[in-house]
């Protein structure tokens, strides 16, 4: 049995997610973390609650008759409902492996999101270097598979890690197995180094 995750998102991060106003993509990442965090899925739906409760009160205040046969109206008119969306687990298993370099990939996931903005995959072998590098912009991150060593702080899989901008960071894999990451990424990376310009030139996820 996976053991429980033990990094997770902040409380402000599950509110937004909650109130479905986090930035899109990364709402993505953090769907991936907390259909495998107990925590935070009884977190989330405590906060789903919470605004549940403020918007009944609001409707109720607000709702005169008027209001209501409108509402009833656009119903009947609203479009029939879209084919069911596709689990986490589908998206993922469709994303097209491309390999960067030697032992690693990348794979971009097919979700909505901002258009300087990146939702992909990243694969990397034991025993491979990855590029320091700086964002421009926050960083989300759920690892799928393996282990990940930022800064002497161990992320194994189901932990997620948010990344503000100009953190500069060097993550290692840790252990034997190839480590497997979801991010999304604001804005583009800056990679330090020439290694890390060829590698992030070549992924262009
Ligand atoms: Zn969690």
């Amino acid at each position: 049995m996976t053991p429980a995750p033990v990094h997770h998102p902040s409380t402000e991060t599950l509110a937004a997610y909650a109130a479905g106003t986090l930035r899109a993509g990364f709402d993505f990442v953090i769907a991936a973390h907390v259909r495998g965090c107990a925590q935070c899925r009884g977190e989330v739906a405590r906060l789903e609650g919470v605004g549940g409760a403020l918007l009944a009160e609001a409707d109720a205040a607000a709702m005169s008759e008027e209001a209501l046969m409108q509402a009833l109206a656009r119903i009947e008119t609203a479009a029939p409902p879209a084919a069911p969306a596709r689990t986490i687990e589908q998206i993922i298993a469709a994303a097209k492996k491309r390999w960067v370099a030697p032992g690693v990939w990348t794979a971009r996931i097919d979700t909505p999101h901002a258009k300087d903005d990146r939702v992909y995959l990243l694969g990397v072998a034991p025993g491979v270097q990855t590029a320091k590098h700086t964002h421009s912009g926050a960083e989300f991150t759920v690892v799928l598979q393996g282990a990940l060593n930022d800064g002497g702080v161990v992320y194994r899989a189901g932990d997620f890690c948010e990344r503000d901008p100009d953190d500069t960071h060097h993550p290692k894999v840790e252990g034997a197995e190839t480590c497997v990451c979801l991010f999304a990424t604001q804005g583009r990376l800056v990679p330090s180094g020439v290694i890390g310009r060829i590698a992030f030139a070549l992924a262009d996820v």
